[in-house]
């Protein structure tokens, strides 16, 4: 029997495809267990869903390519937050608040800030502080 495995993804419903019951087929036809920890609807009717998906790696590949049926962006690292490279100044500001060390110094020469996206976990701290507006959420 296949292990089961957890995968986060990050989908993206483009006006026309908001009312698809996507996540009702792949909890009914595809076996998944589907955890949804974020979702917006924005002012333009666009949809964004964070959600963790559980079960077989073959559940989940089929899961995936049901999905792909639909016009809906597929953002497999699951990841809702940007950080503007040319926005950046490099202030520090953001570094002592971010939780999981995803924002950190890169050289003590430079004072370069970079952005690890792996470690990220989504606090949304370095959007609240960061005085040029260089981060950013989906949500
Ligand atoms: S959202 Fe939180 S964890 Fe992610 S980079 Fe910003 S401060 Fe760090
Ligand atoms: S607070 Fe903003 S501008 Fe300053 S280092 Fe962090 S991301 Fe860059």
């Amino acid at each position: 029997m296949s292990e089961n495995v957890t995968k986060k993804l990050m989908l993206f419903f483009p006006q026309c495809e908001c009312e698809a019951p996507i996540i009702y087929h792949l909890v009914k036809d595809h076996n998944l267990v589907v955890n949804v920890f974020r979702a917006k609807v924005t002012p333009d009717e666009e949809g964004y869903l964070v959600l963790d998906v559980t079960g077989t790696e073959e559940d989940i590949q089929n899961g995936l390519d049901f999905v792909k049926t639909y016009d809906v962006t597929i953002n497999e690292t699951g990841k809702g937050v940007t950080r503007d490279q040319d926005g950046c100044t490099h202030c520090g500001a953001c570094v002592v608040h971010c939780p999981s060390k995803a924002l950190y110094i890169a050289s003590g020469a430079t004072r370069e800030v970079a952005y690890n996206e792996e470690q990220c976990i989504e606090c949304l701290k370095c959007i609240r502080v960061c005085p040029y507006a260089a981060c950013a959420s989906a949500f």
